[in-house]
């Protein structure tokens, strides 16, 4: 299938907006996406025509909504790749699945004098849960560093990993750098060793087709929001045999067998034993909307035209006087910049002014502004509704703010 960039933009109502007199150009993907009409009118739908409570519900409405929010377990399933659906938990977000993992996995696996193993470039949601877990077992996080271009530095991988690391964490694609990481080549080095995965996957999933079985990975995370699904959805991928063992982490209704005030509970089984309370069924079903979206454009398609629209901005943006871009050559998805000494709060308000949305900030990776020595950074994201008059405007605005205010 050819991508056609009209096509696609017209399925995203809010792109038709303007914002301080200019056509709006949304630059701000990687900390949220915007949604197509298909996801809207999936999530309206459902509250429109067959609301219900999910799970036991005798009646029609319920039982359709239960079927609904198991088919879009299905559908995250071959999204994945996962063996099979039992593998796919139904989360908040990525920052919920990796505190579950921690939570559950790590009450009985990690252990005082252990260490879990991090990178240099996570997001908070990849550090905090771990350094929490770490504090409470009486065990260590260790990170592997970057190079100066922002990719790992593998070199001390075989020091890093002892006989005391249980855990190997680690994002597929930085949110800040767009580095993408050798994922496969780090598990099988982490497996060699004995030592259990976890992939953040919340900046990969809407760039590259991802197959955990391939990944060979035990868990994998995302949030539904960043690929163009609802806020509040996410999904955890863990493998079956390891989710078996897993207790579970929250209590409450769904996630039981039996409940009896003598004799205790009895858990459900995995993935259901995760999910407590009732679940956010209109954003499970949306998230589908978004999933069939993607898969309906094709990630291979989404990712070729991604990555020529980002070389065309970079080039672009080659042309800025005093632009320190940072990060590797390739990347996916992000550019990450400073202009010249100024604060990149500054410059994100002069671009909001042209009708330019980025983030700017410490974008969740303080470890990562203070590996390159800043406070903050600006952060363009290009997505498959991104277009290149677009980045030649983002080009034009930081120009002028160069000349605004000087070097
Ligand atoms: N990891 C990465 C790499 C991210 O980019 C983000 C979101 N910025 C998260 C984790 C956290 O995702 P959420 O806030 O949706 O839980």
């Amino acid at each position: 299938m050819s991508f056609d960039l009209t096509r696609v933009r017209a399925d995203f109502p809010v792109l038709a907006r303007e914002v301080n007199g200019e056509p709006l150009a949304y630059l701000d993907s990687a900390a949220s996406a915007q949604k197509p009409q298909a996801v809207i009118d999936a999530e309206s739908h459902f509250y429109a025509n067959g609301y219900a409570a999910v799970h036991r519900g005798i009646h029609t409405l319920s039982a359709e909504a239960t079927t609904a929010m198991e088919d879009v377990r299905i559908q995250a399933a071959r999204f994945l790749n996962a063996a099979s659906p039992e593998e796919i938990i139904f989360v908040k977000g990525t920052t919920e699945g990796i505190n579950l993992v921690a939570s559950s996995w790590g009450s009985r696996q990690l252990h005082a004098g252990d260490n879990i193993l991090i990178t240099g470039m996570e997001h908070h949601a990849n550090i905090v849960p771990w350094q929490m877990l770490a504090e409470r077992a009486g065990a260590e996080v260790r990170f592997i560093p970057l190079t100066g271009t922002g990719e790992l530095d593998l070199s001390s991988l075989s020091t890093l990993i002892d006989s005391r690391t249980r855990m190997l964490a680690v994002t597929h694609v930085s949110n800040v750098l767009g580095t993408v990481n050798p994922v496969k080549e780090l598990v099988a080095r982490a497996k060699a060793a004995g030592v259990t995965t976890l992939i953040d996957g919340a900046q990969a999933v809407m760039h590259q087709q991802v197959d955990v079985q391939d990944l060979d990975c035990d868990f994998y995370v995302f949030s539904g929001h960043k690929i163009y699904g609802p806020t509040g959805i996410g999904i955890l991928y863990g493998r079956k045999a390891l989710l078996d063992e897993m207790p579970p982490w929250e209590g409450g209704g769904s996630m039981i067998a039996t409940v009896s005030l003598t004799e205790g509970t009895r858990f459900a089984a995995a993935p259901w034993r995760f999910e407590a309370g009732t679940p956010n069924t209109g954003g499970i079903i949306a998230l589908g909307a978004a999933l069939s979206w993607v898969s309906a454009l094709g990630l291979e398609v989404i990712h070729q035209r991604e990555q020529a629209l980002m070389r065309y901005a970079l080039d672009k943006l080659s042309s800025v006087p005093d632009l320190v871009i940072y990060g590797p050559e390739a990347r996916s998805g992000v550019i990450a910049f400073n202009l010249g000494q100024h604060h990149a709060y500054d410059v994100g308000s002069f671009l909001d002014r042209y009708g330019i949305a980025i983030r700017t900030g410490h974008h969740c990776a303080m470890p990562l502004m203070t590996h390159y020595g800043v406070p903050a950074m600006c952060r363009a994201s290009f997505v498959l509704y991104n277009s290149e008059e677009e980045a030649d405007r983002l080009a034009a605005g930081l120009t002028r703010i160069h000349r605004l205010l000087g070097g």
